[in-house]
């Protein structure tokens, strides 16, 4: 089996928040749902699906410089110079949360839901949620 090939791509949609719960929407376009109350949200913003097609990007397994061509995230997408098929997923931002145990300040993928932390300097664990 070969390995998955994976680009994150360097456009984030806009982050929006629940219009129920004000928790964090998946960060996404098109039909989503709340994964805090289940609520079902449309989301569209063609400046971003714009700026998702016109994207550069190097392909994982050459290098090469390829344009996106496709207006959505996850896209599967096929270098027409080696061949090689990978999926462009859509740009996680990243946050710095401080540990409650210790105070540092730990970096982390904003992804909405509840997860479970353990801070690797003092071992506290503790939920973020988003
Ligand atoms: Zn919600
Ligand atoms: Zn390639
Ligand atoms: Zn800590």
């Amino acid at each position: 089996m070969a390995d998955e090939l994976v680009v994150e791509s360097q456009i984030a949609p806009p982050a929006l928040s629940c219009p129920k719960c004000e928790g964090m929407l998946p960060m996404t376009l098109g039909e989503v749902s709340c994964l805090l109350c289940e609520a079902k949200v449309r989301i569209d913003h063609p400046l971003t699906r714009r700026k998702w097609k016109e994207e550069k990007l190097s392909c994982p397994a050459c290098s090469k410089v390829l344009v996106a061509g496709v207006d959505q995230r996850p896209a599967q997408l096929k270098c027409g110079t080696c061949e090689a098929y990978f999926t462009l997923e859509a740009q996680t931002p990243r946050v710095e949360i401080a540990c409650p145990g210790c105070e540092r300040n730990l970096r982390m993928k904003r992804r909405p839901g509840a997860r479970n932390i353990a801070c690797p300097a003092c071992e506290t664990e503790f939920v973020v949620r988003f």
